[in-house]
């Protein structure tokens, strides 16, 4: 900790924001307090023995990638630390699949696993064990878990969920300017003068880094801004162009755009000449792309095509900023290399304000590709299958020659297929939830059943992987571990514990060293001294930047001393320097074996699933504003459900008329591969043909898997980075013959944990999360939707009340018709003068209207009169005022009304407040301010 314990007992820990790429930097506010006082708040809690409790976070001021700003889910991660509910706080082991795992000591816990993992190399060899990182971890833990697996056990089999997020920036990266890594800094947002969003809601993905955008654009009206997105996302409505594309056509635009400027000589010929090579064979290739041709392909105006290929060719400098709707394609590589030719045709790279630059998803994606930890790498940007590279890894680890193997490992979904079809016996899985975010997760639940040894390393209990797991290590989480993370910038910036561990959870890096030392011990030692020698992160990052010396990532000049001293910085930063570099290429000289970035001939190939007369519907899958991955903490939030708080499936109304579909109902989306049941939620946003589901919703919260029981596990074939964005699916209604709504107010992660599994079993299940307005943080609504063939046996129902503490009795008012199926229930607190809804169930056999007593129980308002005529309140429903500014509690409806009067944006914030905060709403208020205001 780096803070300092005030008289009050609070101190401030300076560290980074543990979500997107952006990387931002937090001060965490800790207030201790006797162990006594802690216990008696929260009893039950064994994090009360620490005695420190998370209770703010900010922005920090002095961070050069925020200034202090956070969005949403940053202003919240105070509240995700606040509960230790459904924390794994100690290793548990079982021997049997079918047997309940038991809690034991760490020892053991070690000990079983560095045992079970020889005796699997033994029988199979060392390629019969896998590891499963996270772009969350650090890249202290990361660097760990790679010389375990590559120097000390002698597998590449070690990939991570940034093969989902990122590999194909990654080799469109290498083969077009031969190096990984962004040529571009934060710096450019500000002085870019036509921004290209590709693939990439950035109001929603990277919202602080779209602050910026803005108020280079307030500054500077002539900034223009396109966005290519099949969708029109809050970051499309902001554009002065959005080319709303067919799904998985980007090829063909870009390449029909670099046509146009070629045909009008708007290349930079000079670039070309001095500092490329392979021009003339893409320029033969794009003959065929006239901007007829491709804005046909694309299904847009082919004078919108023009404009942005003039505005792109004809900007002093343009940026292009792009993310997963590029990188999780069958083609992600050829995506990547037709907007990086653009680039490169117009010189618009190494300098200011312009270049391609791809966001990192998840905080950390780029520190584990610095250290190597993917299947295909080694560590510094060094190659597997260059026997030179391996010779100089061998001599830093203090390996004896020929010790790592020249064999590429397998990347993730190669590793589930062979876990599946038994090639690979054992996995290792770190932070991450592969039965949520991988493709085809019914193949992967499949793969973790039929695997011999399932070890998952978790913070929390409640991810959809948890369950599969023969041994549970827990792992500490942010706010309680220190080490490093890279953000998209190359920036390293230094992560810190402000609290203790709870209850046994360790680090993620001293589990894997833990493991390692064991396993040297029983394998033998495999260098010339111990490999695993850590005691901190620190010795970690020194051994690091040692082998980046020389390489283009070389970090030799920094260590935690400098990071501490000088705060985050950019690699690289070789040593003697006296800071990092911000933006690389600047002299023409790329990291190629000539020097030359190269144009490599990359025609439009159609996405990997076509639709057909049975699936006639393209699936495109997203983001929501203020949730993150699996929810596995930003789903621990009340607040957080405000701007979405359920699933749905969006699709067009045209669509859902042909289709006899109304909006709200329940449909079914079928696919190749599987089916979900969603609400239908009509929408605009896309054009008729293509539906839209947000890729967060888990078994946690569904009674399916979420959406990716419907994606497609086709790989882009050189980053292996499969299809997550599309799927082709049909839509039909769902009908079902019995039908629940409940809610009750208290500890929503409590109520969660046993409503969750009865979920199951459900044709339909769905949870939710709901604040009160005006109610203290921690006083939330949990709600639970369910439908199903049949009435269930009543000891289902009977335990569901049970478990929402739902129960008949003196404060519940209750009607019945067993003959109709109907039960309704309320539950009061309260005298009889002024009571409150304090929980409901309702059951029919028709879809149910209960949407109004359901929002006045969630309005917190006071009830008054008769409790009997509380039934009388249900009936037609009416929409929830969704809340668009979490920050200052403003609903849309209040926003509607502003703008009826004229209000544009800086009219709402003045009346209002609203988008003066963290800034995440700003996009959907200028989107409302331009709507037609609803009579
Ligand atoms: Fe965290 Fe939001 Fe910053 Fe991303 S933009 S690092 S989620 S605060």
């Amino acid at each position: 900790m780096d803070g300092s314990v005030s008289p009050t007992r609070r101190t401030r820990t300076r560290s980074t924001c543990c979500y997107c790429g952006v990387g931002c930097g937090v001060l965490i506010d800790v207030e201790h307090v006797d162990a006594e006082r802690v216990g008696s708040e929260h009893v039950g809690s064994e994090h009360a023995t620490a005695g420190s409790r998370i209770v703010g976070v900010e922005g920090d001021p002095e961070h050069p990638a925020n200034h202090g700003r956070l969005c949403t889910k940053g202003r919240m991660l105070a509240e995700t630390a606040r509960s230790m509910q459904g924390r794994v706080l100690a290793p548990e082991l079982r021997a049997l699949r079918h047997e309940p795992r038991r809690r034991v000591d760490w020892a053991v816990a070690l000990d079983t696993v560095a045992d079970r993992l020889v005796d699997i190399v033994h029988q199979h060899g060392p390629d019969a064990v896998a590891f499963y990182l996270s772009g969350q971890l650090l890249t202290e833990d990361y660097y760990v878990f790679n010389k375990l697996a590559k120097g000390l056990l002698g597998t590449n089999n070690v990939d991570t969920n940034s093969r989902l997020c990122m590999s194909s920036a990654v080799a469109g990266y290498k083969l077009a300017l031969g190096a990984d890594g962004p040529p571009t800094c934060y710096e450019d947002l500000e002085l870019a003068k036509t921004v290209l969003f590709a693939g990439s809601n950035m109001a929603y993905a990277h919202p602080v880094l779209l602050r910026r955008l803005e108020d280079a654009r307030r500054q500077d009206s002539n900034i223009r801004w396109i966005v290519v997105d099949p969708r029109r996302t809050d970051t499309a409505a902001m554009a002065d162009l959005h080319l709303a594309i067919q799904p998985g056509t980007d090829v063909a635009l870009f390449n029909g755009m670099l046509h146009h400027l070629i045909w009008e000589d708007l290349i930079d010929r000079d670039f070309v000449t001095r500092h490329t090579s392979g021009f003339d064979e893409l320029k033969s290739l794009l003959r065929d792309y006239t901007p007829r041709m491709a804005a046909e392909l694309c299904g847009i105006d082919v004078a919108d095509l023009i404009q942005a290929a003039e505005w792109f060719g004809r900007s002093p400098a343009t940026l292009s900023l792009y993310c997963m709707g590029l990188n999780q394609s069958a083609h992600g590589t050829d995506k990547n290399l037709a907007l990086i030719h653009l680039h490169l045709a117009t010189g618009q790279i190494g300098k200011p304000g312009a270049g391609p630059f791809s966001l990192t998803g998840q905080p950390n994606a780029m520190g584990g590709r610095e250290v190597g930890g993917m299947a295909t790498m080694l560590a510094a940007h060094r190659e597997i299958e260059s026997a030179e590279d391996r010779a100089d890894v061998e001599r830093l680890w203090g390996l004896p020659a020929h010790t790592l193997s020249p064999k590429p490992g397998l990347p993730a979904v190669a590793l589930f297929e062979a876990l599946r079809s038994g090639k690979v016996k054992a996995v290792w899985i770190a932070c991450t939830n592969p039965v949520h975010s991988l493709p085809d997760i019914g193949h992967v639940r499949e793969a973790l059943q039929r695997a011999e040894l399932v070890i998952v390393q978790e913070a929390f209990h409640n991810t959809d992987t948890v369950p599969y797991a023969d041994v549970l290590l827990p792992a500490t989480t942010w706010g309680e571990k220190e080490g490093t993370v890279t953000n998209s910038e190359r920036r390293i910036s230094r992560v810190r514990a402000a609290v203790s561990a709870p209850g046994q959870a360790k680090p993620d890096w001293w589990i894997g060293n833990e493991v390692a030392r064991r396993l040297e011990a029983r394998l033998g030692p495999s260098g010339v001294a111990p490999l695993f020698a850590f005691d901190a992160p620190a010795a970690i990052f020194d051994e690091h930047r040692r082998l980046t010396v020389g390489r283009d990532l070389d970090i030799g000049g920094l260590d935690y001393a400098r990071l501490d001293a000088d705060g985050p910085q950019q690699w690289p930063f070789p040593a003697n320097a006296d800071h990092g570099q911000a933006r690389r290429y600047t002299d023409g000289i790329f990291a190629t074996a000539d020097g030359r970035a190269r144009f490599h001939a990359t025609p439009y190939r159609p996405v990997a699933e076509a639709t057909s007369a049975h699936y006639p519907l393209r699936l495109l899958t997203g983001r929501l504003r203020d949730q993150w991955h699996g929810m596995s903490r930003t789903g621990r939030v009340p607040g957080l459900f405000a701007h979405s708080a359920r699933p749905e499936l969006r699709m067009h109304p045209q669509d859902a008329a042909r289709r006899g579909l109304v909006n709200g109902e329940l449909v079914r989306v079928i696919g190749r591969r599987g089916q979900v049941v969603l609400p239908l939620q009509l929408s605009d946003e896309a054009g008729s043909g293509t539906v839209f589901a947000a890729m967060h919703w888990s078994g946690q919260f569904l009674s399916s898997g979420g959406i990716n029981e419907l994606t497609q596990s086709a790989v882009d074939a050189r980053s292996q980075q499969p299809e997550l964005k599309h799927a082709a699916v049909r839509v039909e209604k769902a009908e079902f013959g019995w039908h629940l709504l409940a809610a009750r107010r208290g500890d929503v992660l409590a109520l969660q944990a046993a409503v969750q599994p009865l979920l199951k079993a459900r044709g339909f299940a769905e949870i939710s999360f709901a604040t009160e307005p005006g109610a203290a943080n921690d006083v939330a609504w949990l709600t639970l939707r369910a439908a199903c063939t049949e009435a269930p046996p009543s000891d289902w129902l009977d335990a569901l009340t049970q478990a929402m503490t739902l129960l008949s009795g003196a404060d519940a008012v209750e009607y019945r018709d067993a003959q109709r199926g109907l039960l309704k229930r309320v539950i009061w607190r309260g005298g009889a003068g002024e009571s409150h809804l304090d929980g409901l169930l309702l059951t029919d056999t028709q879809p149910l209207n209960g949407e109004v007593l359901l929002e006045r129980a969630l309005s917190g308002r006071p009830w008054h009169g008769s409790r009997l005529a509380v039934f009388a309140q249900s009936g037609e429903g009416t929409p929830r005022d969704a809340l668009v500014c979490n920050c200052m509690q403003i609903g849309e409806s209040a926003i509607r009304a502003q703008v009826a009067q004229g209000a544009g944006v800086q009219e709402l914030q003045r009346r209002l407040g609203c988008g003066t905060v963290c800034g995440s709403c700003l996009p959907q208020l200028a989107q409302l301010c331009r709507q037609p205001q609803r009579a």
